[in-house]
């Protein structure tokens, strides 16, 4: 086996302290870190923590994006979600194959990984690490450096390539071990553990679950609307996104293009919308009274333009319906 490894870099505490435990061996590490289309906007801007985390401990860092296969994985998650949308186990054992697969264009004998027993809930508990371990193809080649001394020796250690003694045994939800040791490696460079998943998010994932039931092809276009604005669902094939804010309407209006439809109020101060589907005139009357509803605006003839390519202007008499029951 060769001394190289393949550590996961989530740019969270754990990963760190793990690929430092093995570079400290005198082992050749590379960073591995995914990206993924559900990943924060806050963390997208402030650039990628793992990047960061990579240049503190000075390996290299492959960045991977998990591309259109994952969008199947969180359609259809054979082991089921968490507490939201999120695929956790499933997710796991996708990027510990596409790991299986970087090892081996990297020649590298194993792979590295900051998970802690106990940690958390789904996908850290220790029937499901080994069936993810299994189901990943990766079995006695993941070594876990923090929580190693719980688990079985892995092949690397068998092999005497890592010394399982300068290994942690470190288990559950507590940090305090972790950040002992980032004082004694004075590690920075580390950001707030998990928290850039917009699956684990309730309000994304009701918005998600939603449009799996309704729409099929899936974009990045459509992730950046489903983390935006308000949410409406006029008709089966149609629906609404409004701003809740300035920030927002210009965000919609930055987002849309033909064929979806722009709409916003005349005469009166409301959020902007973005219409996908047919904007025929039953449902410019729906969308007009929702824009008038959040503009708070109680006039009985509420007057919008739409653009879909062409702009027309619409009057459009105000129903009684209560918009809210179309939100997602
Ligand atoms: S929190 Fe998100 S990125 Fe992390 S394992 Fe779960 S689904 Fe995957």
């Amino acid at each position: 086996m060769n001394k190289k490894a393949i550590s996961l870099i989530s740019g969270g505490l754990d990963s760190a302290l793990s690929t430092k435990l093995i570079l400290d061996q005198g082992i050749e590490v590379v960073g591995l870190h995914f990206t993924s289309p559900f990943s924060s906007r806050r963390e997208r801007q402030e650039g990628l923590q793992a990047v960061r985390t990579a240049n503190e401990l000075g390996i290299r860092l492959i960045l991977k994006e998990k591309g259109p296969e994952y969008i199947d994985v969180v359609r259809n998650p054979k082991h089921g979600y968490g507490k939201n949308m999120n695929p956790c186990i499933d997710c796991r054992i996708f990027m510990l194959k596409k790991t299986g697969e970087i090892m081996a264009e990297e020649g590298a004998g194993f792979v590295v990984t900051g998970e802690v027993l106990g940690q958390r809930p789904m996908s850290q508990r220790r029937q499901t690490i080994e069936l993810i371990e299994r189901e990943s193809g990766l079995e006695s080649l993941i070594i876990r450096p923090l929580s190693a001394k719980h688990f079985e020796p892995t092949k690397p250690e068998v092999e005497g390539i890592v010394d399982r003694n300068k290994l942690s045994d470190i288990a559950g939800r507590g940090r305090s071990i972790q950040y002992d040791l980032v004082a004694h490696y004075n590690l920075k460079e580390f950001g707030c553990p998990g928290g850039g998943c917009l699956l684990t998010d309730a309000a994304f994932s009701g918005r998600l679950r939603d449009f799996f039931a309704y729409e099929d092809d899936f974009t990045m276009l459509d992730v950046e609307l489903l983390n935006t604005g308000r949410h409406f669902r006029l008709r089966s094939d149609t629906k609404i996104i409004i701003g809740r804010n300035k920030q927002e309407n210009e965000r919609l209006r930055s987002l849309w293009r033909v064929p979806y439809t722009l709409l916003y109020p005349v005469g009166f101060q409301g959020p902007l919308g973005v219409l996908k589907g047919d904007a025929g005139t039953e449902i410019i009357a729906m969308a007009a009274n929702i824009i008038a509803y959040y503009g708070k605006n109680r006039s009985p003839v509420i007057t919008i333009e739409s653009n879909d390519g062409s702009l027309s202007r619409h009057e459009v008499v105000r129903s009684d319906e209560d918009p809210e029951r179309y939100k997602v």
